[in-house]
């Protein structure tokens, strides 16, 4: 098999015989699943959501259970320069999903494993597969046990392993932390091709380098996830600021009351220009079609750059309408946002999770979602925050972005540091994320501008000294890694790439290890 794979790779840079190469590929690794050609740059297994990098990889293979991916890792092991590549649901933005001429694994091709455990102490977990969607996650767990998982992203049409491999961040994970700190066992596919149950007292090392490993350590076929009981209800709220001063004061003292009677379920916040264009301006405020955002309710005082807190609070149906109002109120007690533009609804829990697919079929609509996404993703520590916003907010960004700019505070303490992600020093750092949409045809800023003005961003943060990481990375060369992880994480991050994935055969299109030959 290996002397067929070499004489495949090499084969294919001439004259290509797809249809056989591929059956012929698919016999070699005897896989419960298949194996496909990929048709060019516009394949699905070429192409990503960032729509800006495209990489032919040599075949696209859908896979049926962990065994599958082991041959497969293990086929790439024996070749001399073979990669391989999971893809989750390919919604990165910079190619990190991709292989150029390697495997690209389809994940949400594994079996749909679905159990739900109850452990002695009385918690409960979904045990799902790695290439699972967290919106059928969501589903099932409300659907077949009113449980769900504790911390969530925003956009739920993203995979299990995809999302672990970055961190998953929501409004909930002040509370509970990323959705890296809310799985408690992994079933791993190594670099070597070794599959390994792992938690935080099994192969530890595994299963913390392979929470927000960016794909660097292994495989994730399977993952045991932390549920709590499903509320039914959401009451979802938005509060608008003049003053960012206002808004982050508010913002850190609602993420600080960690009593769960005490506070918000849900705290984010976003950064929206003082117009009436509708993508990111006063109209992308309000929540229902009904809610007018009058701007003869800003004082004066306002500039062109506003902000707003979002905040959402559960319920049971069984609940007292008026003690509902009464607890939101309490809670929104002493904040200062201007009292006359407060939006609100109340909306079914499974309706809050999965708002984000409405926008997207919005989207999908009007051509915007599969137009390139030049999206820019940092931690801004606390102490940086107010120059971030002064220089980068008020005047890089002044025109806006086309989209939403999310701007919300998280918590250190509530990560777990042995995970391979990169955080800020400060117990309070900020998520900001550019979620730009750039229009299909030819009108406005070309995404390499945008590319370019998010280079310019960066570089202020570096040049300024701010504590401060990019989140879902994308760096080029080693040395930009080395400086992201810096000394000891660096060095941590190449001793785990040593001991799980020595040849440097998994998740090549991040770029930061070249394959060892
Ligand atoms: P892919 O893009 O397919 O893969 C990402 C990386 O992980 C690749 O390197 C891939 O090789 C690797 N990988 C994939 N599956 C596995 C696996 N099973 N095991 C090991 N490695 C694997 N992030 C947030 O934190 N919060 C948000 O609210 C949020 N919202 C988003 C909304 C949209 C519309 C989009 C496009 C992205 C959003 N993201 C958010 C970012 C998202 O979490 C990451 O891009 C995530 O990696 C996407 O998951 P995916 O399944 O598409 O992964």
């Amino acid at each position: 098999m290996i002397a067929y794979l070499e004489c495949f790779v090499h084969e294919n840079d001439t004259e290509s015989r797809p249809d056989d190469d591929v059956s012929s590929l698919s016999e070699a690794l005897d896989l419960q699943g298949s194996i496909h050609d990929c048709e060019g740059p516009t394949d699905e297994a070429s192409r990503d959501f960032g729509g800006m990098n495209s990489l032919v990889p040599l075949a696209f293979i859908r896979l049926s259970a962990a065994d599958d991916v082991a041959r497969v890792v293990k086929a790439a092991v024996r070749s001399s320069n073979l990669t391989v590549a999971a893809r989750g649901n390919g919604h990165s933005i910079n190619g990190q999903a991709m292989a150029d001429r390697g495997l690209v694994l389809d994940m949400r091709s594994l079996d749909d494993h679905f159990r739900v455990v109850r452990a002695n102490n009385g918690s409960v977990y979904a045990d799902v597969s790695g290439g699972a969607l967290w919106e059928d996650v969501l589903t099932r767990c409300v659907s077949e046990y009113r449980m769900a998982p504790r911390s969530w992203t925003d956009y739920l049409s993203l995979t299990v392993g995809g999302t672990l491999s970055n961190a998953g961040v929501s409004g909930q994970a002040f509370r509970y932390g990323p959705q890296t700190s809310n799985v408690t066992e992994l079933q791993v596919v190594t670099g070597k091709g070794e599959i390994f149950n792992c938690s935080e007292t099994e192969n530890s090392e595994l299963f913390f380098g392979a929470l927000g490993g960016l794909g660097q350590f292994g495989i994730i076929t399977r993952a045991r996830v932390l549920l709590q009981p499903a509320p039914d209800m959401v009451r979802w709220i938005r509060l608008v600021y003049t003053e960012f001063e206002d808004f982050t004061r508010d913002a850190e003292l609602l993420v600080t009351r960690q009593d769960e009677d005490d506070s918000f379920d849900y705290v984010e916040g976003f950064a929206f220009v003082n117009s009436d264009n509708p993508a990111d301006g006063r109209p992308s405020v309000p929540l229902d079609r009904d809610q007018f955002f009058d701007p003869t309710h800003l004082p004066r005082t306002a500039g062109s750059m506003l902000y707003c807190l979002e905040l959402a609070r559960h319920y049971r149906n069984t609940d007292d309408p008026s003690i509902v109002d009464m607890g939101v109120n309490r809670l929104l007690g002493g904040l200062g946002f201007v009292e006359r533009l407060k939006f609100q609804v109340d909306l079914s829990y499974l309706d809050f999770l999965l708002r984000v697919k409405r926008a997207e079929e919005h989207a999908k609509a009007n051509g915007i979602w599969d137009a390139p996404h030049p999206w820019l993703n940092l931690f801004v520590s606390k102490s940086d925050i107010a120059d971030f916003d002064r220089t980068v907010i008020k005047k890089i960004l002044k025109d806006g972005i086309g989209g939403p700019m999310l701007v919300y505070p998280l918590l250190r303490s509530k990560w777990d540091t042995r995970t391979s992600v990169a955080l800020p020093k400060s117990e309070i750092f900020y998520i900001v994320a550019l979620l730009r949409f750039t229009p299909p045809y030819l009108e406005g800023p070309s995404f390499e501008n945008l590319v370019a003005q998010n280079k310019e961003i960066i570089q202020y943060c570096t040049k300024k000294g701010f504590d401060f990481k990019l989140y879902l990375p994308h760096y080029r060369s080693q040395d930009d890694w080395k400086r992201h992880f810096g000394n000891d994480g660096w060095s941590r991050f190449v001793e785990r790439k040593t001991c799980f994935d020595p040849m440097a055969i998994l998740a090549p299109g991040q770029k930061i290890f070249p394959r060892v030959s």
